[in-house]
């Protein structure tokens, strides 16, 4: 004969498991061996529940179980839908944006994007695919392109802090001249002058084709005299 399951029975009266305290016994789930102990708990919002003796000890354990009437499981829930919601909304704005810059000659953004001929890959006119292929963003990252004069695609495209992102712009400024735009660095190469004199002549405020066009003095203090 199997001993009665209610001898075995641990007397959680009076103790705490998460959000709920017992406050008493319930009757027995199941029959025979498949008898089951269940408890009547509080929880601290208040609400009265009959959760199995088992399921607390395994809450207590921090194995899942139980730890609350389920007001616990619901508020969790509520607020990563809130920063799941957020993030969303505003890596839709980061994706309309980039389209806009790309797409609509009208944009205010236009000249340095599409019109410079950066495009948005194929893929990334589907909204969801864009969000698949980057991730959610952090709050304080925005989309940055690793080649600034590559497209926008999975392969050129991060996450990036500004810190992150206006480094790279310096680094990559861009000078239109001819109608051809190239980053700094590239107009050294074609020019044969370092990036530090063009971006002093620059910085002394000589016109872009003086600055990419006069060779370079040996003498210093060239930059005094800029006219
Ligand atoms: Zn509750």
């Amino acid at each position: 004969m199997a001993k009665p399951r209610g001898m075995s029975v641990i007397n959680r009266v009076g103790h705490r498991y998460g959000m709920l305290t017992v406050i008493g016994r319930a009757p027995n789930r199941g029959t025979g061996k498949n008898a089951t102990a269940h408890w009547v708990c509080r929880c601290d919002c208040t609400n009265v529940v009959i959760v199995r003796g088992h399921s607390l000890q395994k809450g207590n354990d921090g194995r899942g179980g139980t730890r609350s009437c389920g007001c616990l499981t619901k508020k969790i829930q509520a607020e990563r839908l809130t920063t799941h919601g957020m993030a969303r909304s505003r890596i839709y704005r980061v994706w309309h944006m980039m389209r806009q810059r790309c797409n609509n000659p009208k944009s205010g953004a236009w000249e340095t994007y599409g019109g410079r001929g950066i495009k948005v890959c194929e893929p990334w006119s589907d909204f969801e695919t864009f969000v698949h292929d980057m991730g959610l963003p952090d709050a304080h990252m925005t989309l940055d392109r690793i080649n600034p004069n590559g497209n926008y695609c999975k392969e050129n495209c991060r996450w990036a802090t500004r810190h992150e992102q206006a480094n790279n712009r310096r680094t990559n400024r861009y000078i239109t001249f001819n109608g051809e735009t190239k980053t700094l660095a590239q107009w050294a190469k074609v020019t044969g002058l370092t990036v530090f004199c063009l971006r002093a002549r620059l910085h002394r405020g000589w016109p872009t084709e003086q600055a990419l066009t006069e060779p370079k003095i040996r003498n210093p203090h060239y930059l005094r005299n800029s006219s």
